[in-house]
């Protein structure tokens, strides 16, 4: 069994160069992932400088563990957001997702971009009562949906294999914009109104976009208090039948299924068991939960943003500093929606969407339990994990020590000895080891690690590896 991704298999990894001086640039993205290569990709043809800097190799981010179905039928996400927020703020998303989604289509067509992409059914498989709501909304929208006893249907969504189609747009991009990989930047100073971007490297830009998942940049009240982070699991086995069909069900926890089809060989991915990270800490229980009898070729965890509306945050943070991310767990569209919005406000056109997206919004305190929910959830996530982090269901070559005043971790795997610091760098949450995967994950705000401590994703400026000196 592989404990990865599917869509590692089939892509070889990027090299792009990594940035060793400093460099002036009008528009710096920060982070490869799917928002930051569509921005890239819708910037290309400007007369401005535009640089990309990802900190890993591309596409290796969240983007490379999702379940990559391109889907306007989410759930009941356009009734969640209607009650939530308005009727304008869900007919906006609605057409936020077909707008991406015919911009996949296009651009797919356009550039001959050989990436799995095909058209299926989708289903919403519920029998609560808000699917007639969700339905009777769809509708008032003129979409092509049915409903029958199961739930809710359309036949024009579609798949993708998500490293394909963003590894031959960012190899389009680079024809005339820079990306630069294995380059990170940790901290955005403002002088005279330039960004000074500094890292491994000082970037000075006129305009920056944080495209980089959980930003490294703590902004007062925002994302942690507007946020939460999910959490699931995903398996994935060859199958015989192509059934071109793809589901997901309202249920909780949620399940959602897709098939892989590479014209060699077809699988089926199962994604269950989400959760908020802050809660259910023994992820070998929930893959446990997710594997069940079956022997999954492929196994793996992903973990999204999911803001409190329900609503993506794209758009401005300060003047000419912007921010895409909260997706959701929709992230294929709602990047691609992200770099057309952000196309216009970088280029200071106005944009019908923005106030709807815009990160600043006004959210309703009243309608929106969740803002204290957040806070509590983030806090006793924090201290159960500091009372039971080395308790029963950690594995034997496991032993946690103190010294030097730091809380440190041994993991011993094929004979050789991981040290690591178990205090997360962000904000000093207590670290869990995700026995499956081999990393240790932040069970607050989402940072990953590899066994040896080397940084794989969210908002951690460092690496946990330890050494006495
Ligand atoms: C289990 C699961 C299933 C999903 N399934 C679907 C689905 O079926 N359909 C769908 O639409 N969406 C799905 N999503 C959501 C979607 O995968 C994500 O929302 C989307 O991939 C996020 O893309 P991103 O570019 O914002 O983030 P990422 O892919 O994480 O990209 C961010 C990049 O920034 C880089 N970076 C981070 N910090 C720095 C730094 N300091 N300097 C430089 N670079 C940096 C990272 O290395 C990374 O490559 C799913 C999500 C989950 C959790």
């Amino acid at each position: 069994m592989e404990t990865n991704s599917i869509w590692l298999k089939d892509v070889k990894e990027t090299n792009y160069k990594t940035l060793k001086e400093n460099i002036d640039t009008d528009i710096l993205i920060i982070g490869g992932g799917m928002t930051g290569i569509s921005l890239l990709y819708e910037l290309k043809d400007t007369k401005k400088k535009v640089v990309l800097v990802e900190r890993n190799r591309i596409g290796r981010g969240v983007t490379s563990r999702s379940t990559a179905k391109i889907n306007y039928l989410q759930g009941i996400m356009y009734s969640k957001i209607k009650k939530l927020v308005g009727e304008k703020e869900a007919i906006d998303y609605y057409h936020s997702q077909k707008l991406a989604i015919k911009r996949i289509e296009n651009i797919i067509h356009k550039e001959n971009i050989d990436c799995d992409f095909e058209r299926v059914t989708s289903k919403i498989y519920s029998n609560k009562k808000e699917i007639e709501e969700e339905y009777e909304f769809l509708k008032e929208q003129n979409a092509p949906v049915t409903k029958d006893k199961n739930g809710i249907q359309a036949n024009d969504t579609y798949v993708f294999h998500p490293l394909k189609y963003l590894q031959s747009l960012a190899s389009i991009a680079c024809k005339t914009k820079e990306i630069y990989e294995n380059t990170k930047i940790t901290e955005i100073e403002v002088k005279d109104g330039i960004y000074l971007c500094k890292g491994d490297v000082t970037i000075k830009a006129k305009q920056v976009v944080l495209a980089c998942h959980y930003p490294f940049e703590l902004f007062p009240f925002f994302l942690p208090v507007r946020t939460y982070i999910e959490k699931s699991y995903i398996m994935s086995n060859l199958i015989a039948m192509n059934k071109k069909e793809t589901f997901i069900t309202t249920g909780n926890p949620v399940v959602s299924k897709r098939y892989y089809d590479n014209q060699k060989e077809v699988y089926e991915l199962i994604l269950s068991e989400s959760h908020n990270i802050c809660v259910k800490l023994n992820d070998k229980k929930n893959f446990e939960n997710v594997v069940g009898d079956s022997k999954p070729k492929y196994l793996w965890s992903n973990e999204d943003i999911m803001t409190a509306d329900s609503l993506p945050f794209i758009g401005k943070i300060k003047d000419q500093l912007y921010l895409a991310t909260g997706y959701n767990t929709w992230g294929m569209t709602n990047s691609v929606f992200a770099s057309i919005l952000l196309k216009d406000l970088l280029n200071d056109k106005e944009n019908a969407y923005a106030s709807t997206f815009d990160p600043y919004r006004k959210m309703n305190l009243a309608k929106l339990g969740q803002y204290p929910v957040n806070i509590l959830s983030n806090t006793l996530g924090m201290v159960q994990n500091k009372i039971f982090k080395r308790k029963r269901w950690y594995p034997k070559n496991i032993k946690f020590f103190h010294e030097n005043g730091k809380s440190l971790a041994t993991v011993t795997e094929d004979g050789v000895d991981y040290t690591v610091t178990t205090t997360c760098p962000h904000m000093g949450c207590t670290l869990i080891y995700n026995e499956i995967e081999k990393t240790w994950d932040c069970p607050c705000h989402a940072s990953r690690f590899s066994i040896d401590g080397t940084w794989l994703e969210g908002p951690s400026k460092k690496d946990i590896t330890y050494t006495e000196d």
